[in-house]
């Protein structure tokens, strides 16, 4: 017997509708690339989205069709999210940091239809119009700001002035193609995410639950993670869900720009890579600064260093959320979480609890097995691969590119390894690709980068598997060192002593000016690999 409820499709469009219904003046701040700040609404933004939808109309795009964008995180680029996925477009987020051979190969595999831009990226979209196939180009500027181009490009705000505010949104089947976005194919070519109606607005509700992001229509959100890394990690539905202030900071994601609008604009809950952090930490150190709006930070993307944590929550009274996700999951996997009976522990005691990934949010199954396909023990200390299911989980790649990828129980194998604690909750031990194997047993890279990110003189740090004939392989520690006096390799080991198992002492250190980072900020393992391959590591 079925139930007798009504069918009410779960689109992303009607989360912008009841935003601009209940909320229409909470403000959305912008910091525009030339550093002024921006302010409009959700009732603004809404009827901009539903011009942009016009707009899109009249170009000829219908559901189903791709529209690309490159920009920064904005107002504007939220009403082009909102009017193309409300009429059944599909959303496509391109990485600016991407190279542009890779960008090009991206946007003519999605076969983007339309390109809305930031003024800033004209170079680049220069630079690969030759080998893409884009019809429409249009650059995120008024009249007055349009740059000379050779693209035929639209200004943006000329062309939704042009259309009407009542283009009708939904309409279509809530399992309709939402969005894209490619994972970064540090493994042969870029795989794409296609996103539906249901598993973004779903995705989204977990998002802003207690345990996650824990967002109400009180708070100021900042996603200072990039709309083109899978999402913002559902802040652009999931601020518009829950009815917040938002505020956008654009390509200014250096310390001072980030302290600035967290202080201004009073914000009580971001989000971002650590890597981004540890600049902002700085900057806050170096000119004792304090973080007085600011109540909970979401951390993931990499591994959550303890210094970070015990900084954001000793030093700034500032509560951390560690988060697990991919791309291929919308992309939160899961989340940090402190056993109830530790709930008012002080911090030393919750710390391995909060440094680990976590448990799944409801929505998503998460189990570790090990090689002979058995699932592994809580508690047991053992590690294994990483599996997922559920309901903002990807099926299969855009285009069918890698072929199937789930087993016959629906799990999808992330590629990372994690072992799981007495509690149920995932502490990750290192993704399968960078897993250093020396005399047959693993040792974790993330738990040694995270032993010597506790040095306060290092600044970033990198593991990395090197060749070694007696075991197979052995760890090389790359090291960023902090501003001023450099450790030396004597005080390091001596720090590691006794914070690590004696045979997981590197063998070698490498100190570097910047470890390179990738296209979302995530350090570039392929690259120092490369660079140790070819001695550009030089020894200290
Ligand atoms: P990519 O890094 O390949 O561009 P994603 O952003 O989808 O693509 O990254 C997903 C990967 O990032 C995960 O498979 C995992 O290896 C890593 N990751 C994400 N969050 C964490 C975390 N909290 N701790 C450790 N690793 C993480």
């Amino acid at each position: 017997m079925l139930g007798l409820m009504q069918d009410w499709p779960l689109t992303v469009d009607k989360i912008l509708d009841r935003a601009a219904r209940y909320f229409g003046d909470t403000e959305i701040v912008t910091r525009r690339t030339d550093g002024s700040v921006h302010r409009t609404n959700y009732a603004q933004v809404h009827a901009r989205a539903k011009q942009v939808s016009g707009a899109l109309k009249g170009l000829g795009i219908a559901a189903g069709d791709r529209v690309g964008t490159l920009a920064w995180n904005g107002a504007r680029h939220m009403e082009s999210w909102y009017g193309a996925m409300g009429i059944g477009a599909v959303l496509h987020t391109l990485n600016p940091r991407l190279h542009p051979d890779q960008l090009a190969w991206i946007i003519n595999h999605a076969q983007d239809r339309v390109l809305i831009f930031d003024t800033s990226f004209l170079p680049l979209v220069e630079a690969v119009r030759e080998r893409v196939s884009v019809e429409h180009y249009v650059i995120i500027a008024d009249a007055a700001e349009m740059p000379e181009n050779q693209l035929d490009a639209i200004c943006y705000e000329d062309w939704i002035a042009a259309a009407g505010v009542d283009t009708p949104w939904g309409g279509f089947d809530e399992n309709s193609a939402c969005g894209l976005c490619y994972t970064s194919g540090t493994t042969g070519n870029p795989k794409g995410v296609l996103y539906s109606h249901r598993s973004n607005t779903i995705h989204a509700m977990m998002a802003i639950s207690k345990d996650c992001f824990d967002l109400g229509s009180h708070d100021t959100v900042m996603p200072v993670v990039p709309m083109f890394h899978a999402n913002a990690w559902a802040l652009a539905f999931a601020g518009p869900m829950a009815g917040a202030k938002m505020v956008m900071p654009g390509p200014g994601l250096d310390g001072r720009s980030i302290h600035e609008l967290l202080t201004d604009e009073r914000v009580t809950l971001t989000a971002a890579v650590p890597t981004l952090w540890m600049g902002l930490l700085e900057y806050m150190r170096a000119n004792d600064l304090a973080l007085p709006w600011l109540k909970r930070v979401c951390i993931g993307g990499s591994a959550l260093p303890e210094r970070i944590l015990r900084a954001f929550e000793e030093d700034y009274g500032v509560e951390v959320g560690h988060a697990w996700g991919m791309t291929e999951c919308s992309p939160i996997g899961s989340v940090s979480h402190v056993p109830r009976d530790l709930a008012d522990a002080p911090l030393d005691e919750v710390l391995p609890h909060k440094l680990a990934q976590g448990i799944p949010l409801f929505g998503t199954e998460l189990r570790v097995i090990d090689k002979a396909g058995e699932p592994v023990a809580r508690g047991s200390g053992d590690s294994g691969n990483l599996q997922i299911r559920g309901v903002a989980v990807v099926s299969s790649y855009f285009g069918g590119e890698g072929g199937e990828i789930l087993d016959t129980d629906n799990w999808f194998d992330t590629g990372d390894l994690a072992a799981l604690d007495a509690e149920g909750a995932i502490h990750l031990t290192d993704r399968s690709k960078d897993v250093i194997k020396s005399g047959g047993e693993w040792i974790s890279s993330i738990d040694l980068e995270n032993a010597v990110l506790s040095h306060p003189l290092v600044s970033n740090a990198a593991a990395i598997a090197i060749p070694n004939e007696k075991w197979g392989e052995r760890p090389l520690l790359i090291i960023q060192p902090e501003a001023g006096p450099a450790p030396t390799e004597e005080e390091l080991r001596s720090f590691l002593d006794g914070r690590i198992a004696s045979w997981w002492m590197p063998d070698e250190f490498r100190f570097v000016e910047a470890i390179p980072l990738g296209a979302t900020g995530k350090v570039n393992k392929l690259k120092l690999r490369e660079m140790y391959a070819d001695g550009e590591l030089a020894a200290i």
